[in-house]
């Protein structure tokens, strides 16, 4: 260990955890079992490089990412270098409601002083610089590419519960490392190796049933450019989105997304495979085909950096661990391993950030002996006891997050008759107040405020159920917006 890692430990809960996967959602988890933990040791499969470009475990990487306000609000908590740290590599810092334009619910969104602050860069700038953060912790260490490929677990109870499923006294002891076959054992493992996971059928080959699925199909494919700003540009956004008007007429949306050094990532993102052209005049057609041709007016001029990159994105898959009545002691999952979200509403690091800080309050309470019951096993250390039952009260909380961002984005994309998927309960109800909560956000300052602190996980749904705000709700009006609005500036 470098002599000057900073040490941030609190308590002792075991002596070594694991995460698996080192991307947004494993760093933070990182970050978090630090404090409970003797060590922690990632395994991340990639080897990160360096520099910040994107990488191949994380292929997402190299097209825009939005960061809620909510997940900035992690980040800040956990790392306090990071604010300065991210803006001196080059990111934008701002008021999300100042600084990203957007055509958003089929309503320009209100430029309004909101009191939330986050960051616009590229995906592999924040990775690497919460990366940075992350390894200089004194007891946390990250082995690159080392791979796992399953978990070691204890054998059935001294019961002799036999060769039932489900049973609840078995517990994780580690993980089996892919290349050498070794075995590392932990006090506690966190699988946060994404949305390809094998998670699900570790636990299954353990004797656990799996978590069910929920898949909402979207075929969303997103083509992005790189672009250098003009020299001089006069610009009031870090972001500009230009979504779709009328749902399910349009399928198409199109944005920029500042990126540090200059550069712009520009994306096209079309649902049910209406996907844009990858050669720059037909990409520059489809932007200004687009309602309002905000986008195509930026970067009509302009000529591309390298060739355009594209993600195909066919659902979301929700894996429902909070469902589970058994599930192994001494493991969790997070990050996109629970939940991988449709991408064009930028949630997915926000969740997990919101999931990890859920961890932290998970664990908290076994230290303290509060909430989480002692399994009542002879596991050594009170505090390793409790951690048997950490998993299924971390799950419902988790839960919690991956519902607010899920309801609120599933419900819009619902609306596409080829969206495949259960349609929830009272659905023609719930797309008729999410319209309204648009159509009043756009003409109510208060609400508006309100309602894009509860879209970035700032605050929860159930702030927007205040009596005033629904009956407000119930008699808005889409604002008409022939033209975009123009900029008020901040008295
Ligand atoms: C096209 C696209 C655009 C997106 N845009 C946004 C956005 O705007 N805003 C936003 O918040 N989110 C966005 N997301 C989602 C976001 O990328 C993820 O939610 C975020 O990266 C957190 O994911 P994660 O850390 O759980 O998993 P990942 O980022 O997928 O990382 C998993 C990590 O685990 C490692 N790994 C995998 N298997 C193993 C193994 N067996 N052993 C060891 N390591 C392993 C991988 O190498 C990788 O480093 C987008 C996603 C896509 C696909």
């Amino acid at each position: 260990m470098s002599e000057n890692k900073v040490s941030q430990k609190q308590g002792v809960l075991g002596e070594h955890a694991i995460v698996i996967g080192g991307s947004m959602a494993g760093l933070l988890t990182a970050r978090v079992l630090s404090d409970y933990f003797e060590r922690v040791t990632i395994f991340e499969a990639d080897t990160p490089p360096e520099e910040a470009v994107p990488r191949k475990g994380v292929p997402q990487g190299a097209h825009a990412h939005g960061l809620m306000a909510g997940g900035a609000d992690v980040l800040r908590k956990y790392f306090p270098d990071f604010h300065d740290d991210l803006v001196a590599a080059g990111a934008e810092y701002g008021d999300p409601m100042l600084n990203w334009r957007g055509l958003v619910g089929a309503r320009w969104s209100p430029r309004i002083e909101s009191g939330m602050g986050t960051y616009v860069m590229s995906r592999p700038l924040l990775e690497a610089v919460v990366r940075k953060h992350t390894v200089a912790i004194a007891n946390v260490e990250l082995r690159v590419a080392t791979p796992v490929s399953g978990y070691t677990h204890s054998t059935r109870d001294a019961r002799g519960a036999g060769p039932t499923s489900n049973d609840s006294n078995i517990a994780v002891t580690g993980v089996i490392l892919e290349q050498s076959g070794e075995t590392v054992a932990a006090d506690f493992v966190a699988d946060v190796s994404g949305r390809n996971s094998k998670a699900s059928s570790w636990i299954e080959a353990m004797g656990f049933t799996p978590p069910e699925r929920s898949n909402i199909g979207v075929d969303v494919g997103y083509v992005t450019f790189e672009v250098a700003e003009p020299p001089n540009n006069q610009r009031d956004w870090s972001i500009l989105v230009v979504n779709q008007k009328d749902i399910p007429k349009d399928t198409r949306a199109g944005a920029i997304f500042y990126k540090e050094g200059g550069r712009y990532l520009v994306l096209a993102s079309g649902f049910h495979k209406d996907y844009a052209p990858t050669d720059w005049p037909g990409f520059l057609a489809y932007m200004k085909a687009l309602p309002f041709s905000s986008v195509y007016d930026e970067i009509k001029d302009l000529q591309p950096i390298g060739e355009a990159r594209e993600y195909r994105f066919a659902s979301y898959l929700r894996r429902h661990y909070e469902r589970l009545q058994h599930f192994p002691q001494r493991l969790v999952v997070l990050g996109d391993v629970m939940c991988s979200f449709n991408p064009i509403y930028g949630q997915g690091i926000t969740v997990a950030a919101k999931e990890a800080e859920h961890l932290d309050a998970c664990l908290k309470q076994c230290l303290q002996g509060n909430g989480l019951d002692n399994s009542g096993l002879d596991n050594g250390s009170l505090g390793n006891g409790r951690l048997d039952k950490v998993a299924q009260p971390f799950f419902k909380g988790a839960a919690k997050f991956i519902d607010a961002a899920w309801d609120g984005t599933t419900v819009e994309d619902l609306r596409y008759p080829q969206t495949r998927g259960e349609r929830p309960k009272g659905y023609g109800l719930l797309k008729w107040l999410n319209r309204k909560f648009f159509a009043l956000s756009g003409t109510d300052e208060e609400f508006s405020v309100a309602f894009v602190k509860a879209l970035s996980l700032v605050e929860p749904p159930e702030s927007l159920l205040k009596p005033k705000y629904l009956l407000k709700a119930v008699f808005a009006k889409m604002p008409e917006q022939d033209r975009e609005p123009p900029f008020r500036p901040v008295k």
